[in-house]
């Protein structure tokens, strides 16, 4: 059984995010949606807001798992029998954050990191993004999910 995790922080969920998600979906048989809780990051939305988005759009999609973990991504995937990390690029940046992330965690652990382009015009989409146009009240709408549409701030 091909196991992937896609772990990341999802504050909140972008249609960048559901672009990686949908496309990997034909390539394993599992995808585990990771929400790490581990660091000392300051979010915008709470656990249960961000398990939520996860939750709710991809409700009817048997293949997926939602969870939160903590300690190690590494740690996490051997804890679920995933031999595969997924994540997105979006430009150079991310390519060069993302290689040394990669090759660490093969490293340790052997787990390889599979890695996405991001679809032609999604590029632009950051949760980063998305929180700054929601605290100064622009339409953040056309990047996010419904679910977070819906979501009253
Ligand atoms: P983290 O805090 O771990 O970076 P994020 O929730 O910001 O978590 O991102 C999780 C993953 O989704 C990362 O691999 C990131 O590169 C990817 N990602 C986010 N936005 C996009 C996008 N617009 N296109 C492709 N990948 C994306």
């Amino acid at each position: 059984m091909r196991i992937a995790v896609f772990p990341g922080s999802f504050d909140p969920l972008t249609l960048g995010h559901t672009d990686i998600i949908d496309r990997a979906l034909p390539l394993f048989d599992k995808i585990i949606l990771a929400i790490g809780t581990n660091s000392s990051k300051k979010y915008m939305f709470s656990l249960e807001e961000r398990l939520h988005f996860l939750k709710e759009t991809y409700k009817d999609e048997s293949k997926i798992l939602v969870e939160t973990y903590s300690g190690l991504t590494v740690d996490y995937c051997k804890s679920k029998d995933s031999e595969f990390i997924l994540r997105g690029l979006r430009n150079g940046q991310d390519l060069e954050f993302e290689k040394a992330i990669g090759q660490t965690n093969y490293k340790m652990s052997g787990i390889e990191t599979i890695f996405l382009i991001s679809s032609s015009g999604l590029a632009h989409i950051s949760s980063t993004v998305v929180r700054d146009v929601m605290r100064h009240g622009g339409s953040y709408e056309f990047m996010v999910p419904k679910v977070v549409k819906t979501q009253s701030n």
